[in-house]
């Protein structure tokens, strides 16, 4: 925590003491988001990208030094356990994809990788180092479902007690995941928001550690390794002479806002130490059933001039009515230049299996958005063919099997017969 300065308000720029404040500022409530300040000369003094880019550990505790824990305790806890394989996912170049769209350079990030399928392991494992720093007894959350079981399997994995709040709609896998994980499961009778709330009281009434997208502000510098990992693989894989090297454009799925949040700070991170010269642009893709930031974006609203709208999509990771994380989201993609869009959730449950047939990866609903925002930024002309393109990649197919099924229909059926084989095989062809 040494390299941390402060935590400032991203309303009203107030700035506290991270042992002053737990999560939002005073002044504005769970509006009231914060951020997390470094001393970069700090750090600057304590790594530079080559030593950074030369330790040994494979995971997101290589950037010890720009993250807001207690390094002993991180070390401590990811030693040996699950939360030490959080992070350092694999970069796929993504070559017979760039080419069906007019691209030459794409990749894509695969979080489907993480130890619980998703994204979300990155800001979960940074909750568990900091309730344990803080000695909770529990630590909670509300969720779409991939961020508790995130939560839940992290701590499963260090022996942290869990309540865990999701919509009763959430997709049976990640409820499962919750189950098995021995979390504390309560299915709450109502949107993600209002579960949000209700996680909100009850760890204000019950003295729990609480992980909540955006209310935490140190879920974002969780999210923010992503930006760090895709800058120094993909120096790697380009020859890039120096350690860190930024594509030109960032295609995010956007929920609450968090993720993209993230990826802006993790930028500005590699920005303010010197380590990037230029900021990629960061494009944010929302489900046209559930796109408050594409709205505000294009009316030009500010985050806290946003209200609440009914929000319905099949990525049911993505579904958001009012994003808790709307300031750093709107931040994220003004000033890179970048663009919010919209896609039908028929582009989403399309991108499935174009993904899965064009790289190898399988993408729920909500991570196949990015790659259907993709396909839209192309025809619009938003990305130029020769840019360097990272596709975000946030979570497994096997997390929603239900809505893969509905994007791949159903496999042929044949008797135990190779005629059968024939019929089918022959019947396939034609239907090609
Ligand atoms: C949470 C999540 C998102 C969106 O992240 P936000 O921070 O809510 O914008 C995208 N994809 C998957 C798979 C997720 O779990
Ligand atoms: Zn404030």
């Amino acid at each position: 925590m040494k390299n941390v300065m402060s935590l400032r308000c991203t309303i009203c720029g107030a700035e506290y003491g991270a042992n002053e404040v737990d999560y939002v500022c005073p002044h504005h409530g769970n509006d009231g988001i914060l951020d997390v300040v470094y001393d970069y000369d700090r750090i600057r003094r304590e790594v530079s990208p080559e030593t950074l880019a030369a330790r040994p550990e494979r995971s997101i505790w290589r950037y010890l030094p720009l993250l807001p824990v207690d390094p002993e305790v991180a070390r401590h806890l990811a030693e040996g356990t699950v939360l030490g394989s959080v992070g350092w996912t694999p970069l796929y170049p993504a070559p017979r994809l760039a080419h069906g769209l007019g691209l030459r350079h794409l990749w894509v990030k695969d979080d489907s990788r993480q130890p619980t399928a998703s994204f979300k392991d990155r800001a979960s494992a940074v909750a568990v180092v900091k309730a344990r720093e803080r000695g909770a007894e529990v630590v909670t959350t509300a969720s779409t479902g991939n961020a508790a079981a995130a939560l839940a399997g992290l701590s499963a994995a260090v022996g942290q007690r869990t309540v865990i709040f999701v919509p009763r709609t959430a997709p049976p896998a990640k409820v499962a995941q919750l189950l098995a994980f021995g979390a504390t499961v309560l299915l709450v009778d109502g949107t993600y928001d209002q579960a949000f709330d209700l996680c909100l009281e009850a760890s204000a009434a019950f003295g729990w550690y609480n992980r909540n997208t955006a209310y935490n502000p140190y879920m974002s510098e969780g999210k923010k390794t992503a930006a760090y990992e895709i800058c120094e693989q993909l120096a790697a894989q380009t020859g890039s002479p120096a350690p860190f090297r930024p594509p030109d454009v960032i295609l995010i799925p956007v929920g609450d806002g968090c993720i993209i949040g993230g990826i802006h700070k993790g930028l500005r991170d590699l920005a303010a130490l010197g380590w990037i010269e230029r900021m990629p642009r960061l494009i944010g893709v929302q489900a046209e059933g559930s796109s408050p930031l594409v709205d505000a974006w294009e009316r030009g609203l500010e985050g806290w001039e946003m209200v609440p709208v009914e929000a319905h999509s099949v990525a049911d990771s993505i579904v958001a009515g009012l994003p808790r994380d709307r300031i750093k989201a709107l931040r994220a993609v003004r000033e890179t230049g970048g663009a919010f869009l919209r896609v039908s959730d028929e582009e989403i449950l399309a991108a499935i299996p174009a993904l899965a047939r064009g790289c190898g990866v399988f993408a729920e609903p909500a991570a196949a958005a990015a790659y259907a925002g993709l396909v839209k930024a192309v025809e619009r002309g938003l990305v130029g063919a020769e840019e360097q393109v990272v596709v975000l990649a946030t979570g497994s197919g096997l997390k929603d099997v239900a809505s893969v099924m509905k994007a791949t229909g159903q496999p042929l059926t044949v008797a135990p017969d190779l005629e059968d084989v024939r019929r089918a095989l022959a019947k396939e062809s034609e239907g090609r």
